[in-house]
């Protein structure tokens, strides 16, 4: 689900990665990404809506593979 103001989506594949779930666990400023115990990315649903728009999860994750959508804008 996604939070009030602010949804992130992550194929799957990335996802899937542990190398690049941990560089965006790493990267984002307001723990909105988790990795889990088996290694895949989670999104921790709860801090959505505290997303500062930095980008850097767009910039860590290939082209594309990261989402950052506001749904205000909608
Ligand atoms: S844009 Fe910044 S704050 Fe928002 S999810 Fe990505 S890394 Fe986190």
């Amino acid at each position: 689900m996604p939070g009030m103001f602010i949804d992130v989506q992550v194929d799957a594949t990335v996802a899937a990665d542990p190398v690049l779930a941990k560089k965006l666990t790493d990267v984002c400023p307001v723990n909105i990404f988790a990795q889990g115990k088996d290694g895949r990315l989670q999104i921790v649903e709860d801090n959505l809506d505290e997303c500062v728009l930095c980008d850097l999860c767009v910039q860590a994750a290939p082209a594309g593979a990261v989402r950052v959508i506001k749904l205000y804008e909608r």
